[in-house]
């Protein structure tokens, strides 16, 4: 029987997405198989779930990494066609969450386990989940393969996806699936790019603050920074730059005007 996992790809790709969101499937045996991210309701997709999860022993359980439409849409349709409870950090995050689970909760996955682990920062209620002897790490969008990774306000957090990050720079991964893009194999090496990454762009939003008007806006400070960057990505930059401007607001860095603009917290002689 199967030991490792399996990635579908769903049918919904776009400039979110990348290729679509890959959706896996583990698991063998008496325990069943589990499903992780069942994307859409499309039923030739579905079928292909079902198919796989039938080599596996049947479909037992469905997770969810987050409540993001390209994450669970498919949830409801995969529960009426197996049965199989649909398993999520929260309701609030994910309202057809049957059964809530928190930080280190477990599955059989044949020999091995499957645990969840807490990864909040691109949504405030997201799940990784590491199969603990492949070390293999269930990502969801915490990393991209493809693309970057949203962090828009107020579900989405700066200062808690860095420290999620961080959080995983403790843990021996050997490689990351991510929902979106091909499998990374340097885990570490990943995660150290991407809290890099971030620390760049926030160097960036306090460089663009020096040298822009001292009421920027985040329009303003989108155009000075990412220069870099397709023009159709800019709402999601402009997300990105809030985010990192509401951190470095709670670090006493930067300060909102009444205008909305932005302006650094000059220190006072
Ligand atoms: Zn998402």
């Amino acid at each position: 029987m199967p030991n490792s996992y399996t990635i579908i790809l769903a049918p919904n790709p776009s400039i979110m997405t990348g290729p679509g969101t890959n959706t896996i499937l583990l698991g063998s045996g008496v325990d069943g198989a589990i499903v992780i991210d069942p994307a859409v309701d499309d039923a030739a997709y579905l079928d292909a779930l079902v198919q796989e999860g039938a080599r596996r022993g049947g479909i037992r359980r469905i997770l969810i990494t987050h409540g993001h439409h390209d994450h669970i849409d498919g949830a409801v349709a995969l529960r009426e066609r197996t049965g199989a409870p649909i398993y999520a950090f929260s309701r609030k995050g994910a309202p057809v969450t049957d059964e809530e689970i928190a930080d280190g909760a477990t599955f059989p996955v044949g020999d091995d386990t499957l645990r969840a682990i807490y990864t909040p920062g691109h949504h405030f209620d997201h799940l990784c989940y590491l199969l603990e002897k492949t070390k293999t790490l269930f990502a969801g969008d915490l990393v991209a393969g493809v693309g970057t990774v949203v962090i828009k306000p107020p579900e989405g957090d700066m200062e808690v996806y860095l420290n999620t990050l961080k959080r995983l720079q403790e843990i021996d991964i050997a490689e990351i699936v991510p929902a979106h893009g091909p499998t990374i194999g340097d885990a570490q090496v990943k995660l150290a790019e991407y809290i890099a990454h971030r620390m760049q762009r926030e160097q960036q939003v306090l460089q663009a603050l020096e040298e822009l008007p001292p009421d920027a806006t985040i329009p303003q400070l989108v155009q000075q920074i990412y220069t870099d960057v397709d023009p159709r990505l800019h709402g999601v930059a402009a997300w990105s730059v809030e985010a990192h401007l509401l951190k470095l607001e709670r670090e006493g860095l930067v300060e909102r005007l009444e205008d909305g603009g932005w302006t650094l917290v000059r220190p006072t002689a």
